[in-house]
């Protein structure tokens, strides 16, 4: 027998909302959908973003959800679609419109970014990456530079990654050995990058690396290296537990010439370009989580609406019921933080305590909101085709890059010590 709003009206607070949780996952018609963008409820958002955010989720589950599920199985990538990335304008939405970028506020394109990984987390990063690199260019290039590389940024022969990480240099960025010697017009550059998200396909690598001979506090720069010159090698790192559809590789560098005008930032001032590239793609990556995590519900609710036993269905079991109410409110609470985080950023105050919050909870959440969401499938979600086993795979690694849990919390105690 399902419980009715109707005959608990007598039960104090809390009782009384679990018994109308419960009815709602039994009760609610199929025709209605779990879907809720990132956008707050208490947020009006301009009709011409809501209609592009809207636009980007419906692409998202007409084109980018199967290949998803397929890349997953097969081992392929998701870098087929970057030219159609390219022509929705899904490659620069960031940037400004004197260099071709759609100019979005951060709040719509992280809207975008939690949609597009609802369906398909692997295309959310391989986004969120080449959008970092593009926002960092275009805060610290000069002319003509800027203009010139950014104009091409939504070709497929722009595409970016990130080059921070290395065998040796994780958590601490600073420890990098990839070394420039500084030459007549350039830099020489020898190293070994790791873990580099679109480095199999990348045009651009933003590498951080250590300039020989120069003092402590002077010996970190950034430089934008061109994956055509030579001295450039790539392999991919295949068996990734998760978000296989995203290309990560190991990028090899022997001599590489970088020219002068290709330095990002001051020579010296490459720890600071890099960690301003995190402070907006911590809040990326959160939204990432929280489109996973809004997959993860949606599955979660769908499933214990179905599935039966004792004769009813599990959804009104106050167990199950419980699970999905505490999966929604984290879920909730991770979005207002992923928001508040990417309004900083529109309000000209990049908040790094904010991104780091909402990266940290965004992250911890997701991965408690899949381990429910397999948990309410039982066996059912213990199989690849059940989609909540890939998405416990996928959200795993939101904890760990773009700086791992335990790095984010040192550095919102160190925010809160500044405050
Ligand atoms: C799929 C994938 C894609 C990635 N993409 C990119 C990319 O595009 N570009 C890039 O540069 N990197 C990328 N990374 C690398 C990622 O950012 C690093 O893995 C991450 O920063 C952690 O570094 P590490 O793996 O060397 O771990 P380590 O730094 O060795 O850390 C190991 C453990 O020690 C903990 N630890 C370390 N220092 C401290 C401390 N001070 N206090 C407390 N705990 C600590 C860590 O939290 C972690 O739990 C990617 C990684 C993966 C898995």
């Amino acid at each position: 027998m399902v419980a009715r709003p109707a005959r608990v009206a007598g039960l104090s607070e809390t009782p009384r909302r679990t018994l109308l949780l419960v009815a709602f996952l039994v009760d609610w018609p199929e025709h209605v959908s779990l879907t809720m963008s990132l956008i707050p409820s208490h947020v009006t958002v301009d009709a011409d973003q809501a209609a592009l955010v809207q636009a980007a989720r419906e692409f998202a589950e007409a084109e980018l959800l199967e290949l998803d599920r397929r890349c997953d199985h097969e081992g392929t990538t998701v870098i087929q679609m970057l030219p159609k990335l390219g022509e929705m304008g899904l490659l620069n939405l960031l940037l400004p419109e004197d260099v071709g970028g759609l100019g979005v506020p951060y709040t719509t394109y992280a809207s975008i970014l939690h949609d597009i990984a609802v369906f398909s987390p692997s295309t959310c990063v391989t986004i969120s990456v080449h959008t970092m690199v593009g926002q960092v260019l275009n805060k610290y290039l000069p002319e003509p530079c800027r203009t010139e590389w950014l104009s091409e940024w939504a070709s497929t022969d722009s595409f970016a990654a990130f080059c921070l990480s290395e065998a040796g240099s994780g958590s601490d960025a600073a420890s990098v050995t990839t070394t420039a010697v500084k030459v007549d017009g350039g830099y020489r550059v020898t190293g070994e990058k790791m873990w580099i998200t679109n480095g199999m396909s990348a045009r651009w690598f933003l590498v951080l690396v250590r300039l020989e001979g120069a003092s402590t506090g002077e010996h970190l720069c950034a430089l934008l290296v061109d994956g055509n010159d030579s001295g450039i090698e790539r392999a991919e790192i295949h068996g990734k537990m998760g978000i296989r559809g995203s290309e990560t590789a190991v990028i090899n560098l022997t001599n590489v010439l970088v020219p002068d005008d290709h330095l990002v930032g001051r020579q010296g001032a490459g720890l600071e370009v890099f960690l301003s590239c995190l402070d907006g793609g911590r809040v990326g990556i959160a939204s990432q989580a929280t489109g996973m995590a809004e997959a993860c519900l949606s599955e979660m609710v769908s499933y214990a609406r179905q599935r039966e036993q004792f004769g009813r269905p599990i959804g009104s079991f106050q167990g199950v019921a419980g699970a999905v109410a505490d999966s929604a409110m984290e879920l909730e609470a991770a979005k207002l933080l992923v928001w508040r985080a990417a309004q900083a950023i529109d309000q000209g105050k990049v908040d790094r305590t904010a991104s780091s919050m909402a990266k940290l909870y965004a992250s911890e959440a997701v991965n408690r909101i899949a381990y429910r969401a397999v948990q309410i499938h039982g066996g059912a979600g213990y199989v690849h085709e059940c989609r909540v086993e890939q998405l416990y795979r996928d959200a795993r690694v939101t904890t760990i890059y773009e700086g791992t849990s335990e790095i984010q919390r040192i550095v919102i105690a160190r925010g809160l010590a500044q405050a």
